[in-house]
Order: C-alpha cells, then structure tokens, then sequence
C-alpha cells in the first residue's frame, strides 16, 4: 500500500500501525536494489507541517522534509554557511531538489554530508508518533553505521537549531576522489566565535566519514579556545586532536590517508573561519 498524507497526525497515526517513510526516496530506492518495496509505505513529501525553515527567538526550525535545495537557498544566518554549504555538496542538483534533511540522518551514513553541520550547531532531532514528540540531542540520536534511536513509529518531524552564536563562522570542506557524486574521504565543519579582545571564544569542530558516526573533537576545541584569531590558529592543530576518529581502509582510502587529509581539512576549516572573523 502506498499512502500520501497531508497532515503529521495522519502520518503518525498511519505509521503506528506499520510501514516504512518516504521522503525524497535517493537512499529508499538505491537502498532496495531490484527488490521491490514491501508493506505499507507512507510518503511524508506533502505534509505541510514538514516542509520549510522557520526562525523563532531562540531557535530556527527545519521541517524535516525540508529539502537540501531550500537549506542551501535559504537566508540563514552566518553561524549556518556550513549546513549551506553541506547542502550543496549532497549529489548534484536533482539529488538536492528530492533529499531531505531528515532522510539524511534517518539513514545515518557514516558519510552524510548533513551530519558534521548540524553537529557543530549542537541540532536537536524532533520526533514525532501517534503518542506525540520528543526530543533528542542530534548526538545521541545516531548511535552507529544505519543505526538511530528512531522508533518504527517515530517521523522525524523536524531539526532544532539554537540561535544563540549567530554572529559566529562556520566552514564545511569535504575531500572525494573527484568533485561531485561521490562518496567523501573526509569531511569537516568548524565554527568559530570571537570575543572583544581578538580571541576564540567558542570553537567547535566535527568530522565525517572518518568513524561509524561523525565525532566532534572536543580536545581541540578546547584548545583553540582563547587563542589569538590570526593566521597562527590553524597550526595548533595536531595529529593527537583526531583521537576519536577511527578511520578505516576501503577502497576510497586508506586510513592514514584519511587522517593526512582530515589534519589538512580542519587547518584550512578553521583558518577560513578566523579570516573571517577579522
Ligand atoms: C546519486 C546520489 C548521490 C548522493 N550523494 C550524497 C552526498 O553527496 N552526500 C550525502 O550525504 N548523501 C548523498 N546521497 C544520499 C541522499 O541523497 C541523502 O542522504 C538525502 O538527504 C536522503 O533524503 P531522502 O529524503 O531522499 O531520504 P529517503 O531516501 O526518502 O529516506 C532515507 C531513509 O530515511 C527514512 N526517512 C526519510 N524521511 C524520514 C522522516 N521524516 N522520518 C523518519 N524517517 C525518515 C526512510 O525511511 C529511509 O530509511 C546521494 C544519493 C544519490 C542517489
């Protein structure tokens, strides 16, 4: 059975008695192969309530079916170039027009793109059942390769971004074996805020597709921390810093390799930042 509902409370009400999500269906279609769907699958594409990017006092509000294409045009403040940017870097354009924020994290790839950028503006997850909504911190919400702490009845209705470092910088770089329509090596998102003297005050930095889930470096934000915001800020960064990453050996690279360039992408994250800060 396919169903298309127009409201959150039919969708819910729908899933709670079984079924699968769809939204732009560019990881539900490759993920099925020559298989066909089973069950009932519940298209959540046309629900209003989804759609769209909201800002309120102290949070902006991203539906869940809001596409990267919207994220990328939006007019979003400074701290949010890194989650415009990632959007850019998601497929080419068709996949950007179809892919939606939530199906990125529900499908929990190691490599999402969407995953590093919404890490470093500490994103909540909205999910929402027949039984009504909760709350998770986006770091807890994924919890290993494909694996999220979604209930089967749970649609995750939207992503809670706090306003509270707007005027900070953020940067994305991502390293593939070409330019578009590949699997990353590595990804980075930073963001730096400075305080009246010259110096970080606040720096947070997460990595991609460098272990099972994209971890922030916490050592190294503490580190850049009260540091000048010149030129000199990029080599405080370290090989010690990378330790919760595990990186592995696939075809795309090998983990020294990766290590190499994820060193060489949060020098050159975090220099951009800080240029842009002076
Ligand atoms: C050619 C191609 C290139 C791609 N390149 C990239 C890339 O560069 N970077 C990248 O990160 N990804 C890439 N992707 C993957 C994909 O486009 C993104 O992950 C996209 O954001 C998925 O969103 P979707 O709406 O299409 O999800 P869908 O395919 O509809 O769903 C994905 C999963 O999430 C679940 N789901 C979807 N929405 C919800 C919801 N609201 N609540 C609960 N569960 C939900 C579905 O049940 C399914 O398990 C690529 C895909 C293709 C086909």
């Amino acid at each position: 059975m396919f169903l298309r509902p127009t409201t959150l409370h039919d969708a819910t009400h729908a899933l709670a008695a079984g079924g699968q999500v769809l939204a732009g269906g560019t990881d539900f279609f490759p993920a099925l192969g020559s298989r066909p769907a089973n069950g009932t699958i519940i298209d959540v594409s046309r629900i209003a309530e989804l759609r769209g990017i909201r800002v309120a006092l102290d949070h902006i509000r991203v539906g869940g079916a809001t596409t990267w294409s919207e994220i990328a045009s939006a007019p979003l403040p400074r701290c949010f170039n890194a989650l415009r940017s990632a959007a850019r870097e998601v497929g080419a354009v068709q996949v950007q027009n179809r892919g939606t924020i939530a199906g990125n994290l529900c499908n929990a790839s190691p490599a999402a793109d969407g995953v590093p950028p919404l890490l470093i503006l500490d994103a909540e997850v909205e999910l929402a059942s027949a039984a009504g909504l909760r709350r998770l911190p986006l770091r807890e919400f994924i919890v290993g390769n494909r694996k999220t702490q979604r209930r089967p009845d749970e649609i995750l209705s939207a992503v809670i971004l706090p306003l509270n470092l707007c005027d900070a910088s953020s940067a994305f770089l991502t390293l593939g074996a070409r330019r578009y329509l590949v699997i990353s090596i590595s990804m980075v998102a930073t963001l730096l805020s400075g305080n009246r003297d010259g110096l970080v005050g606040t720096a947070r930095i997460a990595v991609g597709a460098c272990s099972a889930i994209a971890q922030r470096l916490p050592e190294l934000e503490r580190d850049l921390v009260g540091r000048p915001l010149g030129r000199e800020l990029s080599t405080i960064v370290a090989a010690r810093h990378l330790a919760p990453l595990s990186p592995i050996d696939d075809l795309r690279a090998t983990a020294a390799y990766r290590r190499d360039a994820t060193l060489t992408l949060i020098r050159r994250a975090i220099h951009s930042c800080a240029e842009a800060l002076t």
